[in-house]
């Protein structure tokens, strides 16, 4: 059992210093006429979708950038939405575009982020900037990923050196973040374990990591027998629990038993607080990277 209090990795304070470094290079290109722009489109009324798109709107009017939401019918067909993203991708006031996903199953999704314009790739996500990403050659980077790699700086965890064990092997988070992490560079370096659903014995792969990021979407999983004493635990989970007390009726729990753990970590991050508010900031701050890299080319 870890001696000292753990350590509560705050999502929240860190994304407004993330956001706060970003402010003199808002400043010089809005000084050049630039204000950096996101077009997020909006597909369908799953209710989380809407809530994230509204959290990112929120985000980016509070930083005095410019961003426009097009919310488009559940029954929108392929063809009319590669329609609009080529719009978007000619409309010089859009620096990014974000499709907020996961889009109606109607929908092909590789062939929608295949449309979006690379240089203009909010998320970070086209197959042209995950390859640059794969060869550590400059790129606009996942956002999540990206946020968790912030979450680690400013906690001052380096992960060089370190078992990193990563639950999920999705296209957004668990492969970004498993190459990210073992890449010979700042933030990186560690030695890698990729679990997923079919993984064997995954409590005791767990039990081995230094830090133990998990996304997987599975409430409360992780509990303390996945957990190895002194351990960093980054929860990028975000799952609905009914909860009869709640306004909404439900309350946000992480995939990680936090209460379960929390004697035994050396860090972690809350849900919500921890990873969430950085996967926005990254947004903002892949935004005013593609605004900057407009106006070079
Ligand atoms: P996903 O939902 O596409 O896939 C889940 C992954 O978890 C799969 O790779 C699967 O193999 C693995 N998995 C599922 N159950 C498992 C189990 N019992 N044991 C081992 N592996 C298992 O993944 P995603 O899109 O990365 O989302 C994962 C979670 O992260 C969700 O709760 C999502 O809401 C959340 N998320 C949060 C943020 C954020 O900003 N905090 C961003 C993206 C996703």
């Amino acid at each position: 059992m870890p001696s000292k209090q753990p350590l509560i990795i705050d999502g929240k304070s860190i994304s407004v210093k993330v956001k706060e470094s970003l402010v003199p290079t808002i400043q010089k290109l809005k000084k050049q006429g630039v204000t950096p722009g996101l077009a997020v489109i909006l597909v369908g009324d799953d209710s989380a979708s809407q809530s994230y798109v509204r959290m990112k709107e929120k985000a980016f009017e509070a930083m005095e950038l410019f961003s426009e939401t097009f919310r488009l019918p559940e029954m929108t067909t392929q063809p009319e939405l590669e329609q609009l993203i080529d719009e978007l991708n000619r409309e010089d006031r859009f620096h990014g575009i974000l499709v907020q996903l996961p889009v109606p199953e109607n929908l092909n999704e590789l062939k929608i982020i295949l449309k979006i314009d690379p240089g203009k790739d909010a998320d970070g996500i086209h197959p042209v900037n995950l390859g640059r990403m794969v060869l550590g050659v400059e790129a606009p980077l996942p956002c999540t990923p990206h946020g968790i790699l912030m979450l680690l700086k400013y906690s001052g965890i380096d992960p060089k050196g370190k078992h990193a064990v990563i639950i999920g092997r999705s296209n957004i988070v668990g492969k970004p973040i498993a190459n990210l992490l073992w890449q010979k560079r700042a933030l990186g370096n560690a030695t890698v374990t990729l679990c997923h659903s079919r993984t064997k014995n995954l409590p005791a792969l767990c039990q081995q990591a230094d830090i133990l990021i998990s996304a997987i979407g599975q409430p409360h999983l992780i509990d303390r027998n996945y957990v190895k004493d002194g351990a960093v635990v980054i929860d990028v989970g975000i799952n609905r629990v009914d909860d009869p007390a709640a306004r909404r009726g439900y309350r946000l729990v992480g995939d990680v038993n936090y209460m379960d753990v929390i004697d035994k970590v050396a860090a972690i991050t809350p849900v919500p607080g921890g990873v969430g508010p950085m996967t926005i900031a990254m947004l903002i701050s892949n935004t005013v990277y593609l605004a900057e890299k407009s106006i070079q080319t």
